[in-house]
């Protein structure tokens, strides 16, 4: 039994998908075990977590607690490392086989490329990493052989849906949007909208990062560009729908007119665990969605005017080359500004608007173009705001 499990490197392990990602390994032990935890700072928990599920390797991204984690964990018999590049090296070391990337933001890129090259399987929750170099990772993806499995509920919908299908038969996606806190509003009721309305998703309990985005439909807009490289899609295949009950969590329709949807209730350990799986369906103890629970599944079209970063996402894509890049970096300074309160919630667009036009555009970008579009965007949108 125990050779049969499967080997699962967590990177980003004690963050919202991260813990959820150990619940399933609690529940299905006999199945899956864990050979690599990261964290960025939380030491405290990271130790608890190796202590509970005994990796062969940790990694603390922040150096300073290493010594904190090591004490710990070394008389365990578990090798410690601190740094990001360790990330990116234990890719090279680690037995897993499968690594689940859920740190957040454009720190994924690099350990998810070394992943990718020593022929893991991916499943992907590090959206950003298709935004900011998807071009680049599915290309290295085909030359590897490598599987990337979606962890994000929209992507892991269309990909379920796309079980036993053709590609050449998918006419067009709809992903689906919840519309965050402020749906239904206009650009007057957000101009002194807190960090506090901000961070109250209405159906799901996320990262701070992810949900900021989701209420600016960042997050969308990220996942929009996300489809474009995992399906391999053109922008007007790529439609988005605001449904507020969550629960279809996104469709296809083939060219016959036919709509494929994949429901469930809001709970991403449902797509966690089909990725740790596919192509095999486990049992699970989650709770089960119940039709007679369900008053009415509604839906709406986006506003990409109140909500201007949808908008900015659909022209960064109709652009190519680094321009996800550029969006993708400006928004993390932006929604970290936002979140020390340095700026205001309509803000957040405005300097990404103004980091799409002022970082230089390249159209054919290489990995070296896209760390230093990384770079200088976070430069000028930190000179930008004063
Ligand atoms: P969290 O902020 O909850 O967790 C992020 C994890 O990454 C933590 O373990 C954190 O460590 C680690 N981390 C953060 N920054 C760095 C860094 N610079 N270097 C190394 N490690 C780092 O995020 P979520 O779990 O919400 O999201 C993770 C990813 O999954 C994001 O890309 C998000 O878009 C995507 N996703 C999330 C969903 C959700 O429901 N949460 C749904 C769909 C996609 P520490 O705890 O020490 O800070
Ligand atoms: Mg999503």
């Amino acid at each position: 039994m125990e050779n049969e499990k499967k080997k699962i490197a967590i990177l980003g392990s004690t963050g919202s998908i991260g813990t959820q990602a150990l619940e399933i390994v609690s529940e299905q032990s006999d199945f899956l075990q864990v050979e690599v935890l990261t964290a960025n700072s939380n030491a405290d928990l990271l130790i608890k977590q190796a202590i509970a599920y005994k990796p062969n390797h940790v990694v603390i991204a922040d150096e300073s607690k290493y010594l904190q984690v090591k004490e710990v964990l070394d008389p365990l018999d578990i090798k410690v490392f601190a740094g990001n590049k360790a990330i990116e090296e234990l890719m090279e070391i680690t037995e897993a086989d499968t690594v689940l990337t859920a740190m957040v933001g454009y720190s994924g890129l690099l350990p998810t490329i070394k992943a990718i090259e020593n022929k893991k399987r991916i499943a992907l929750a590090n959206k950003e990493t298709l935004v900011v170099a998807g071009e680049i990772i599915t290309q290295l993806c085909a030359e590897n052989h490598v599987d990337i499995i979606p962890v994000d509920s929209e992507h892991s919908a269309i990909f379920q849906c796309l079980v036993g299908e053709s590609l050449d038969a998918l006419d067009k996606i709809i992903l689906t949007a919840s519309g965050g806190p402020f749906r239904g509003k206009k650009r007057d009721d957000l101009l002194e909208v807190t960090k506090l309305q901000a961070l109250k998703h209405p159906n799901w309990s996320m990262g701070a990062k992810i949900t900021i985005d989701s209420a600016t439909l960042m997050n969308k807009g990220l996942e929009v560009i996300e489809a474009k490289w995992l399906f391999g899609l053109n922008q007007k295949q790529i439609e988005v729908v605001v449904h507020p009950q969550s629960i279809i969590h996104s469709m296809v329709e083939f060219t016959d007119g036919s709509i494929k949807a994949q429901m469930g209730l809001p709970d991403m350990k449902l797509p966690i665990h089909y990725a740790f799986f596919f192509p095999e369906r486990k049992l699970s103890s989650f709770p089960r969605m119940r039709f007679s629970d369900i008053q009415q599944l509604t839906f709406e079209m986006p506003d990409p005017i109140t909500f201007r970063n949808l908008g900015l996402a659909y022209e960064a894509m109709d652009k190519g080359g680094n321009m996800a890049c550029i969006l993708n970096a400006a928004n993390e300074i932006a929604v970290d500004a936002f979140l020390k309160d340095k700026i205001k919630f309509l803000q957040i667009a405005e300097l990404n608007e103004k980091c799409m036009n002022q970082v230089g555009f390249i159209q054919k970008p290489n990995i070296q173009d896209y760390i230093n579009t990384d770079l200088e965007t976070r430069r000028i949108a930190q000179q930008l705001l004063g």
